[in-house]
């Protein structure tokens, strides 16, 4: 009898250790690692330099208060700055807290313009969180089922409708943001069309709306440039990360515009966010990121990971399309797949589902082509095969 709240359908393997793009688990199988625990460990598993980086911190200071300076927020600040070309960070714990923070921010930029009630736009299969208001920003039902009320402000448009967004600029003046995952995660990894984004940025330059890109999944080098809205050449005024940020250490981060930077002392805050600790890790896996060109890495393994597994899958008459960016790929399938889960760890992959029929491959950034070449040779004939069985 299991003394956990049923939050998980958990697939039967517990993982003891893990190297590089590795794991083992406590029979000492194999995994070659395609999901990094969902997009989080960037820099693969027990990275040396990260493991002596939260060592060594963990034995100086693990946490103090956002009561007094920490350096190393201000140095992880300074790279997420550098890289993105915006003004200023917040760190809180995760990806819901971020996306919390930015519809704050959002929030009080509208009641500095006067406007009571503001609304946010947010896409149909976005994905921005579990805690109340990012679940109402959330499109996906099962994920919003038995938790109304919901919080109000948010308004659903399908993908890539930018004759809506300028429809609602005339008829809403309510409207402060548009908020979206540049490649949609959750939603069945869709990477947004370029175009759109850029009108999106339009939209929002001409009735001074806030831009806010979700790049908790798709940012920090997934999509073979540092942040994925940078495929569009365009700048957010506010971004959210998390997932990849700290190498697996908790961690969230907001960073803004200075249109955007108008958090004042009192209006928001975090005990743990931002601690040393989490800090420390930050810090280590932006250097990894960087020293390691895993960014480069992401977009040449990727291009050749995707065409291979094109090239593989091949008059696989149940793929319908593989899509994705850089090391973000997805497997769309005319059926739910949730059922290659358990037959993919006995073929020594690890990957998940998402959106009922997408493969969702998320592997850490470091992965290397022949890496790349062992998981479409454990894929392929995996993929083939759950489709020889009948349809349910
Ligand atoms: C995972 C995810 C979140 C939520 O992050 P948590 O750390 O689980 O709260 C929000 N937005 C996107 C795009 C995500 O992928």
């Amino acid at each position: 009898m299991t003394h956990l709240m049923n939050t998980y359908g958990r697939l039967p393997v517990c993982f003891d250790h893990g190297q590089g793009v590795w794991l083992w688990d406590k029979n000492g199988n194999k995994y070659l690692d395609a999901l990094a625990g969902i997009a989080v460990n960037v820099v693969g598993h027990a990275h040396p330099r990260l493991v002596s980086a939260i060592s060594d911190q963990a034995s100086k200071l693990i946490h103090c208060s956002n009561y007094f300076t920490i350096d190393l927020q201000e140095k992880v600040a300074e790279k997420l700055v550098e890289h993105s070309g915006l003004q200023a960070a917040f760190f809180c714990n995760s990806g819901l807290e971020a996306n919390e923070c930015a519809i704050k921010i959002a929030r009080k930029f509208g009641h500095k313009k006067n406007i009571d009630v503001p609304n946010i736009i947010v896409l149909k299969h976005a994905f921005h969180g579990r805690s109340i208001a990012t679940l109402s920003a959330t499109g996906n039902p099962s994920v919003r089922e038995d938790f109304s009320p919901y919080t109000e402000g948010f308004i659903v448009i399908e993908e890539g409708d930018i004759g809506r967004v300028k429809e609602l600029a005339e008829a809403n003046k309510n409207i402060v943001a548009v908020m979206f995952e540049p490649i949609i995660g959750e939603g069945g990894v869709i990477p947004l069309d370029l175009n759109f984004i850029k009108e999106v940025r339009e939209v929002c330059n001409q009735n001074d709306w806030l831009m806010i890109c979700d790049e908790i999944q798709c940012g920090l080098g997934r999509s073979g440039r540092w942040f994925a809205h940078q495929w569009a050449e365009v700048k957010p005024d506010i971004m959210t990360l998390a997932k990849g940020l700290a190498g697996g250490v908790p961690v969230g981060a907001v960073v803004v515009s200075e249109k955007a930077n108008i958090l004042r002392p009192g209006n928001h805050g975090s005990t743990f966010g931002g601690n040393p600790l989490a800090m420390r890790a930050a810090l280590e896996t932006l250097s990894i990121i960087e020293d390691e060109k895993l960014v480069e890495n992401a977009f040449e393994v990727g291009k050749k990971l995707k065409k291979a597994l094109s090239k593989s899958m091949n008059g696989f008459s149940g793929v319908l399309e593989i899509r994705g960016k850089g090391l973000m790929l997805g497997i769309v399938l005319d059926r739910d797949a949730h059922d290659i889960l358990e037959p993919g760890l006995k073929a020594g992959l690890t990957f998940s589902v998402t959106a009922g029929n997408v493969i969702r491959l998320v592997p850490p950034l470091t992965l290397t082509e022949a890496e790349a070449d062992e998981l479409v040779k454990r894929i392929t004939p995996l993929v083939r095969s759950f489709l020889a069985q009948p349809k349910i």
